[in-house]
Formats: structure tokens, C-alpha cells, sequence
């Protein structure tokens, strides 16, 4: 039998039918109102390629170098090759052809769905690209079963497998097909409280196929039921866009949703008691609380898919206090921020985590409080004598500092802000942290004990931690559970080191809202110029390649928005080859950003095609990003060449920094020009529109992302994106601010990006501020 009906799978045919056959058929079996299909077992495909006699080359072809980016464009395109090519044997050909016939009248339009044999293994990319296709009718079902095993066989997958030393020819993968449910409504469901596991069912619910919900394209409703006493507690979202199949063409198209309904409520009493009916009889089966995919058509409830939930934290001290409630947010911050929040504003929160005499003090740029001998480090060679729980005393960190930063316990600086590189890496790392003292270097002394506060800002004398309490480097910290309140604002992540995509995945941003390209690059210790002279273009690409695919695996299918080259004159002047770099007056006002993409095509030439190759392998997760744009102009001249590169701006998303009152000033033209989103560089954005010099400590009192200029100039851009259907966000570091995030949200952006540390009280503060919005409504 090539083929399993789902009534006849259960949970232990998991090998045989992959996880989500496995998981249908057990629900089907359940009696739950599962679509009817039918799974193509995985040892029909394994026979597939032994019968036709295409395994071992099969295997042979992605037996590469992975590293060798074009070595494994050219093992995917053959594999893949392999399997498209081969032809089904009549007999397989007649049985899931009359298998599908069974469904429905027979002219059913079905989804098509791999279903990995190895879905459950910590990486699902490791299995494949758990392709999906939509309404597929008799015409095209053979070529998409061929296409999802041709999925084992991608780029990003052959990588991933060979990365993680996982043999390819043990992958074996399963193909579900099922009748599609043509939803009016469609979500999500967790019977339980994802985070704490109290009796409180979560649904989302919007219009149309539940893709927009999945993807993150749409908004959805928020109900928050409970099940001890069935009190209903309704968010309703504005849902700008709905998925749908296309009557002409049978194809799933993204769609506006009409104006009438957009903040029409989606589920009605009776069908939120017949969803939560479904959730209690799903979460008896399993005896585990379960996250549900659900659709609604012609008012009868179907079930497309379950999985336990593995989020809720039973460990967490934070999530048990709350209690009953559903909202953990009270409890895990105060009215005023956290403790790094308001070391992120430059606050002085009074805590009694260490004291003892102030020898100096500056900002608390990463949080935590560390006790360790001092190393004054004024040369790179100085680095060697930096060891495991040391604290570096510096002038300014440097790109070659970076793997004595992971051991180190602490990091002290004279100079810097809190957008500096010592900042942003020790903050990504995980590592306590206090910049710009100005005098530490020569206060401080070689050997000396002291205690950094990351919180105060402040470095005392002695020791007042013990070492079992300091923070851990980064290998050894425990990601968080991604437990994370629903929001309709999204809040994703900052990440300016490869190094510290783990733990920033780790937070459940719903992907990261900068990655910025430059500490790649600066740690390369040669500028562009210099790297490629020496090494060849194509080195200098895969160098790219390699740092974004770091990011973009690890939260993949979550967006990740790659910004282009941007780093000032003076950041290159350090590196080698940096003596061609032009010597300017004011590097911040000079030739960085887009400016100098545009003045040196060829350069930006490379940064688009790794962009290429990374869409040619897959990561359809990855935006692009152009950082200091001021105009239109700007933006239609980096159109133009990311189509000169073969990047079709249609198909990809991408979109401007807002970082200069100019560009905040003409965001309507670009949005005109094309543009998805606009995202705020609040750094650059004060810096120019205050005329403050973002590094410079003499002024930085002055810096205040905060002032009502700036506000304003983002509040209008909010309004005019909102008028031409560009989303909005913020990546400067004031998206890490409670005030800032209370008011973005009022102002309607799209989403919030907070550093690594902030994600999760960004979240609670984004989901208070939209409870508060959504009750002044009703009052
Ligand atoms: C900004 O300007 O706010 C920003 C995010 O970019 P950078 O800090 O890298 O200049
Ligand atoms: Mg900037």
C-alpha cells in the first residue's frame, strides 16, 4: 500500500506517515472533525528512488562541501532534478490518483503537505522545507508529491543536515493530501494558557484560509476564555488582509478585507462554545493542553492540525505567581519598566544588588551584577591575560574583542553610549556591561577586584557577588521559554552579532526587526574594499551569506529584516585597508548608510547578490533593509540595483530606515516608491533631528528619543504609512523604552524591535498598552 487513509493512522505510525500524517490520523481516530485525506507513506517515497534506481546518486549529489556556496546550489539543483525527473511507476501513479479520486466528488481541491519523518527533532529545517501546496486538483497532485520530496533536497536543508552531521540518506519524508477546508474563518486555539497552563483557552480567529493567521500576515481577534467559569474576555484586531483561494485560478491570493469587516468581530457566541468544546475533547485525548489550527465553513468546525503545547513553563516562579490569571504582565513589571528598561533610558533604579565605595560610574548599558578582577586591556595583546570571569577594562571595545567578551564576566568602557559596540555586543551576549565612564582605564587597576553594576551604572570596590551568581557567558545560558503574551503589535528582536542568534530566538520575538550587517563585516578586520582585493568577491559574499544564514535559520519561518552596509568612515578607519577610507569631519553626517551604497554600486553589488543567493536557497524569511535613506530618490535608485542584481522587489519584502527628519518628511513618496515597511532608527532619528551627537557624553543629556519633535515626526510617519498600507516599526533602542512602546502603540505601528533583554517586558508593556486601548473604547 502506498497509501494510508487517515482513519487508519495513529499516533505510532509516525515513522510510516511523518508527524503531521501521525498527528491527523489520531485525530481522525478520535472521532474530531478532521477534512478526510489520505497520507503517501514515507516508504512509498523511499521505494520511489530505490525502485528507479536514483539513490545513490541521489546521495552522492549532496555529498558537498556546504560551505562552498555555488558547490551546493549545484547539489540541490541536481538532486531535486533527480526526483522531478523521475517518472511514476504506473502502478503508484493509478493508486494515489484513484486515492484522491475517493475525496470529496473527486474534484476536490486538496493540500498538499510533507510531512517529515523527523518534524519532531529540535531543528524541523533538518527534515526540509515542510512545503505546503494549496488547492492542488488531479492535474498537478503527482508533480506536488514529487515536489515535496524534492523539499528534502533544498539548499537550506542539505545544509542543515550536513551542519547538524545527520546523514541524508536516513531522511525519509511522508506526503499528506487532504481536502481543503474553503474557510470563511480560520485561527488558532490553545486549550490552555500557553505560558502557565492555567484552564484559560486562547483563540485567534480572522477571515478567511488560517495562513494569515499562521504567517503572521493578519492581525487576528483575540478571545480569552475561561474554562472555570466561561467568561468571555474579546480583543477585536483590525484585520487589513485575508487569504482566500482564487476562483479563477484555484491559487490561495492574499486579500484586503472589506472595510465593513475589518473590525466586524469574527466569532459568535455559539461558534467560540463549539471551539472550546473541540479543545477540551483534543486536550482530553492527549491528556495535554494542545495547540489547535482550526477553520469554520458553512458553520461547521473543522480541525487542521494539533500539537501539544511545549511552551508552558512549569518551572517559572514568574508565570505560577500570577495565578488564575491569564495576563502574567502585573507581575513581571512595574508601572515604570524594568530595571533595564530604565537602564536603557539612563535611570539610576535604586536596588540593593551591591554596595560598597563607587570608584566609577557610567551607563548601565547591559544588565546584571558581576564581581571580577579587572583587566585593563589597551592593545589587542592585552586581550590574552582577559580569563573566565574577568572584567575588561577598556577604552572602547572592537570587533577582535569579541570572543574574550564571551569569556569575560563584565565589560567597563571610557568612551561610548548606549548604541556603541560595547553596548550593543555585551547587551546581545548576555555580558553586564557599563559604558562611556570616561576615566576607568585609569582608575581602575590590573588585578583589581571589583563589582560592576549593570543596572546602577556604577563599578565598586571589592567583591560582592559571589561567582556562582554572575551571569553566565553566552554558550551556557538557558534559553527563556519562548512564553510570550498574545499581542496584535508584533515585537521582534535586535541582533547585531551571528553569535547571539540563539538566545535572541530564544526570547519568542516574532522575528528580528534589525539585523545590522556591519559587526559581520567589521569583524572580517579588513574594510569591503581590502577583503575583496585579497580574498575575491565571492569570499566576501559567502562571508555575508554565512553570517545571515546564522540568523535567518535559526528563526526561520519568522521574518528577519537585514539591514545593508552601514557604518560610518571612522568604524572602517580601524580595520585594515582602512587608510583609503576618506578623512571626515563628522562621520555621522558623512558618507555611510545608503549614501555610500549608492556612490559604490559594485561594492553593494555583493550585499545584493548574497541577498540572491539566500532567496535562491530558501530563506524566504529574509527582508532587506536601507538604512539612512533621506528621499525617494534614494529609495528608487536601491530598487533599481537590487533589480540589476535579480531581486524582484515585487516578490520580496523590503524597506527604509527612517533615521533623518528628510526621510521621515517624504515617507509618503517612498511608500509610492514601493516600500513594505518603515522602520525607525530612533538613534540616528534624535541624533539628526536634535542635532545631538549620538557618542558624544558632553551632550548626551540632551539625547532624548523621547522629545516632542521626534514624536511627532513619528507619529506622522505612523499616520501616512498607515494611508498607504506600509508597515511600521522601530529598531533604534528606544523600542526598548516602556514610554516609547506605550506610545507606538497608541500611534498604531505595525511592530516594535527591543534588544535582546527587553523582548520579553517589550511584550508585556505592548500587551498592556493594548488592553488599555482596547477598554478606553468601551468606556
Ligand atoms: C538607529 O539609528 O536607530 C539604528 C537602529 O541604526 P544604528 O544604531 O545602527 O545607526
Ligand atoms: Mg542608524
Amino acid at each position: 500500500m502506498a497509501v494510508l487513509w487517515l482513519d487508519e493512522i495513529s499516533a505510532g505510525d509516525l515513522e510510516k506517515v511523518g508527524g503531521k500524517g501521525a498527528s491527523l490520523g489520531e485525530l481522525t481516530g478520535a472521532g474530531l472533525p478532521v477534512p478526510p485525506g489520505f497520507v503517501v507513506t514515507a516508504g512509498t517515497y523511499r521505494s520511489f528512488i530505490e525502485e528507479a534506481e536514483i539513490d545513490d546518486e541521489l546521495f552522492d549529489a549532496v555529498d558537498v562541501d556546504v560551505d562552498d556556496s555555488s558547490a551546493l546550489a549545484e547539489a540541490a539543483d541536481r538532486a531535486q532534478e533527480l526526483i522531478l525527473e523521475t517518472p511514476f511507476p504506473d502502478e503508484l501513479r493509478e493508486e494515489i490518483l484513484e486515492s484522491y479520486a475517493e475525496i470529496g466528488d473527486g474534484e476536490a481541491f486538496v493540500a498538499v503537505r510533507s510531512s517529515a519523518t523527523a518534524e519532531d527533532l529540535p531543528d524541523a529545517s533538518f527534515a526540509g522545507q515542510q512545503d505546503t501546496y494549496l488547492n492542488v486538483t488531479e492535474e498537478n497532485l503527482l508533480n506536488r508529491v514529487r515536489e515535496c520530496w524534492a523539499s528534502l533536497f533544498t539548499q537550506r536543508a542539505i545544509y542543515y543536515r550536513q551542519e547538524q552531521g545527520f546523514d541524508h540518506s536516513v531522511v525519509n519524508i511522508a506526503v499528506v493530501v487532504q481536502q481543503m477546508v474553503d474557510a470563511e474563518k480560520s485561527g488558532v486555539m490553545f486549550t490552555s494558557h500557553p505560558s502557565t497552563g492555567d484552564p484559560t483557552m486562547i483563540i485567534e480567529a480572522a477571515w478567511g484560509l488560517g495562513e494569515a493567521v499562521v504567517s503572521g500576515a493578519v492581525s487576528p481577534d483575540n478571545y480569552i476564555i475561561s474554562r472555570e467559569d466561561g467568561d468571555v474576555d474579546v480583543t477585536v484586531a483590525e484585520k487589513k488582509v485575508m487569504h482566500e483561494k482564487d476562483e479563477e485560478t484555484g491559487q490561495t491570493v492574499e486579500r484586503e478585507v472589506p472595510e465593513d469587516k475589518r473590525t466586524e468581530r469574527v466569532l459568535s457566541e455559539d461558534e467560540i462554545e463549539q471551539l472550546v468544546e473541540l479543545g477540551e475533547r483534543v486536550e482530553n485525548h492527549y491528556d495535554q493542553p494542545q495547540d489547535v489550527e482550526w477553520a469554520i465553513v458553512e458553520g461547521e468546525v473543522f480541525m487542521l492540525q494539533s500539537r501539544p503545547i511545549t511552551t508552558i513553563d512549569e518551572s517559572s516562579g514568574e508565570a505560577a505567581a500570577t495565578g488564575a490569571t491569564i495576563d502574567v504582565s502585573e507581575s513581571v513589571t512595574d508601572g515604570s519598566g524594568s530595571a533595564q528598561a530604565q537602564a536603557a533610558r539612563g535611570d539610576k533604579p535604586s536596588s540593593d544588588s551591591a554596595s560598597g565605595e563607587v570608584l566609577v560610574d557610567g551607563l548601565g548599558s547591559s544588565p546584571g551584577t558581576v564581581s571580577g578582577a579587572a583587566q585593563i586591556v589597551r592593545k589587542l595583546d592585552d586581550l590574552e591575560k582577559v580569563g573566565e570571569g574577568d572584567i575588561i577594562v577598556t577604552e572602547m571595545t572592537m570587533p577582535d574583542m569579541v570572543p574574550a567578551m564571551k569569556r569575560a564576566a563584565g565589560i567597563i568602557t571610557d568612551e561610548g553610549g548606549m548604541t556603541s559596540h560595547a553596548a550593543i555586543v555585551s547587551r546581545e551576549l548576555g555580558v553586564p556591561a557599563i559604558v562611556g565612564t570616561t576615566n576607568a582605564t585609569t582608575v581602575l587597576e590590573d588585578g583589581q577586584i571589583v563589582t560592576l553594576d549593570g543596572d546602577k551604572g556604577a563599578v565598586l570596590d571589592g567583591e560582592t557577588v559571589e561567582p556562582e551568581e554572575e551571569t553566565e557567558p553566552v554558550e551556557e545560558v538557558r534559553p527563556q521559554a519562548p512564553v510570550k503574551p498574545m499581542t496584535a503589535t508584533e515585537v521582534k528582536v535586535n541582533v547585531s552579532i551571528p553569535e547571539a542568534a540563539e538566545r535572541a530566538a530564544a526570547t519568542g520575538a516574532d522575528g528580528v526587526g534589525l539585523l545590522r550587517t556591519e559587526h559581520m563585516i567589521l569583524s572580517l578586520n579588513q574594510t569591503p574594499e581590502k577583503f575583496i582585493e585579497e580574498n575575491g568577491e565571492d569570499a566576501y559574499i559567502k562571508e555575508l551569506i554565512e553570517g545571515i544564514r546564522g540568523v535567518a535559520d535559526e528563526f526561520y519561518p519568522r521574518p528577519v529584516r537585514v539591514r545593508t552596509l552601514d557604518a560610518p568612515t571612522d568604524e572602517f578607519r580601524q580595520l585594515e585597508g582602512g587608510s583609503d577610507e576618506p578623512k571626515e569631519h563628522n562621520p555621522m553626517l558623512g558618507y555611510r548608510g545608503i549614501r555610500r551604497s549608492l556612490d559604490r554600486p559594485d561594492v553593494f553589488a555583493h550585499e545584493l547578490e548574497a541577498f540572491r543567493r539566500l532567496y535562491e536557497m530558501g530563506y524566504d524569511n529574509v527582508e532587506i533593509m536601507l538604512p539612512l535613506v533621506n528621499d525617494a530618490e534614494d529609495v528608487y535608485r536601491a530598487k533599481a540595483l537590487m533589480k540589476d542584481a535579480g531581486i524582484d522587489p515585487e516578490k520580496r519584502k523590503w524597506g527604509a530606515m527612517i533615521e533623518t527628519p528628510a526621510a521621515a518628511l517624504s515617507v509618503e513618496e517612498m511608500a509610492e516608491a514601493g516600500i513594505d515597511f518603515a522602520s525607525f532608527g530612533t538613534n540616528d532619528l534624535t541624533q539628526y533631528t536634535l542635532a545631538v551627537d549620538r557618542n558624544n557624553e558632553n551632550v548626551a543629556d540632551r539625547f532624548d528619543e523621547l522629545h516632542p519633535s521626534v514624536l511627532r515626526l513619528i507619529g506622522d510617519v505612523i499616520e501616512t504609512c498607515r494611508e498607504h498600507d506600509v508597515a511600521t516599526s522601530i529598531c533604534g533602542q528606544a523600542g526598548s523604552k516602556p514610554e516609547m512602546v506605550q506610545f507606538l502603540v497608541n500611534e498604531g505601528v505595525s511592530s516594535i524591535s527591543a534588544n535582546i533583554d527587553a523582548v520579553r517586558d517589550v511584550q508585556h508593556e505592548v500587551k498592556r498598552t493594548e488592553q488599555k486601548l482596547v477598554l478606553d473604547s468601551v468606556r
